[in-house]
């Protein structure tokens, strides 16, 4: 089922996420909602705050198209795999280790229609989570991979791009922001 996305300006967008701590038959129809409202949006993630829900929970699915023109990369134990295996992820109470050397990329947001900038994000990610069986869940991520899981593990403890966002960039998007956050636009 496809839920409504939630704009900047509502406030469960800045709550932090609750731990899950046991995957009910809510939590799956919740990620399978997830990942059907994603794939309408024709987005990279979605985090469960952006569709009323403060949980530690989001999704990412990255096509082969796109992998084509903004490349991942994915190591599990080190070993590096198939950036596209497993897709779409469902992510639940991840914990993120970050690289100290960074990369600017352009991001937008299901939540932030119409606009994007560049973000400095670290290269690289560990992440550590369940999946939907609760199985524990170890590996890194670079490229579009590595981004979206910053972007999206963001989202669930309330911090959001335009956080992040060079402040000439934010100035320059002032008024769109303005008027996302008043639930009109331009
Ligand atoms: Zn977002």
């Amino acid at each position: 089922m496809i839920l409504p996305i939630v704009r900047f300006g509502d406030p469960v967008l800045r709550q932090k996420g609750r731990r899950i701590e046991s995957i009910t038959e809510e939590v799956r129809r919740l990620a399978a909602d997830m990942i059907d409202t994603m794939r309408d949006a024709q987005g990279v993630g979605l985090a469960a705050q952006q569709v009323g829900h403060a949980l530690q929970m989001c999704v990412i699915e990255i096509s082969p198209e796109l992998n084509k023109e903004r490349p991942s990369r994915k190591w599990i134990a080190d070993k590096e795999v198939d950036p596209l295996e497993g897709m779409p992820l469902v992510v639940i109470n991840p914990e993120l280790t970050f690289t100290k050397k960074k990369e600017i990329g352009v991001e937008g947001c299901l939540s932030f229609p119409g606009i994007s900038a560049d973000i400095s994000r670290a290269w690289r990610v560990g992440v550590r989570c369940q999946d939907l069986e609760g199985r524990i869940v170890e590996f890194d991520a670079a490229g579009l991979l590595g981004r979206a899981l910053q972007h999206e593990v963001d989202h669930l403890n309330g911090v959001l791009f335009i956080d992040r966002m060079d402040p000439a960039d934010r100035e320059e998007w002032r008024e769109e922001i303005e008027a996302i956050r008043a639930g009109g636009s331009l």
